[in-house]
């Protein structure tokens, strides 16, 4: 996927070189990265509805604000504006709460062809006792595949407001085979493809601040340090209401 990016923007290059050269093509520069995963049509604002909403509200849900658990229901209504006002804060745009032109600029150079965000990975998120994603779980595969790309877009959000210091998911997607054998019961939020284990990849961050930044990115589920069995990982999913465990951390 990385080299697809790198021979796109050669590409470009080469193109607007040529264009420059030749003194009849004017190439706008830079140029947002083409997205192979979707593309929006129109600006989307407060009332507008549609599956292009959902699609945005999958990619800002972790810019809805403490303890918002966003429904991603194809409705722009207030949490949308506020998450999309967040993300674009977050990203040095202008924060109008409007998602246009820039936002979605934005967010292909966020995303991977495959619809995952630039910084996690279907692979990263599915080891699986070596088993990769399947159908075993307690969704269908497709299901499975949807509710990792959503909790990984939280994610990412978690990893841009803790300053871009890397994240290491131990685990994600596990079937219920794998669950049960890793010490789960079987039929948990892992098992839904809703969760992932987090550590820190880098001396940027902790488990406790991975914890505490969760907060804010749309995550119903947070178990770190202090809760049973969560000394090495922090547990974030994205569970309807709140369900946050980690003493240790103060929460
Ligand atoms: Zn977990």
């Amino acid at each position: 996927m990385r080299g697809h990016r790198i021979l796109r923007a050669l590409l470009i290059f080469v193109l607007a070189s040529a264009g420059l050269t030749a003194g009849a093509v004017t190439v706008s520069a830079p140029a947002a990265h083409a997205d192979e995963c979707y593309t929006w049509s129109r600006t989307l604002s407060s009332g507008t509805s549609g599956s292009d909403v959902a699609e945005l509200q999958i990619r800002v849900a972790g810019w809805a604000g403490y303890g918002v658990n966003m429904a991603v229901d194809g409705s722009f209504g207030a949490q949308t504006q506020t998450a999309v006002r967040s993300f674009q804060s977050a990203y040095g745009l202008g924060a109008d709460g409007v998602a246009g032109p820039a936002t979605y600029s934005k967010l292909y150079e966020l995303q991977d062809p495959d619809c995952t965000p630039l910084h996690f990975s279907y692979a990263e998120a599915s080891e699986n006792c070596g088993r990769g994603l399947n159908g075993n779980g307690s969704v269908s595969l497709a299901t499975a595949r949807e509710n990792l790309k959503r909790v990984m877009w939280r994610a990412e959000a978690l990893r841009h407001r803790m300053g871009d210091h890397p994240m290491r998911v131990t685990s994600g997607f596990r079937d219920k085979a794998c669950d049960a054998a890793v010490g789960g019961s079987g039929s948990g939020q892992h098992t839904y493809g809703t969760a992932l284990d987090l550590v820190p990849a880098d001396g940027g961050t902790t488990l406790c601040g991975i914890a505490q930044s969760a907060r804010y990115a749309g995550m119903g589920g947070i178990f770190g340090p202090g809760y049973p069995g969560h000394s090495d990982h922090t547990h974030v999913d994205i569970r309807a209401g709140r369900t946050w465990s980690a003493s240790q951390c103060g929460i």
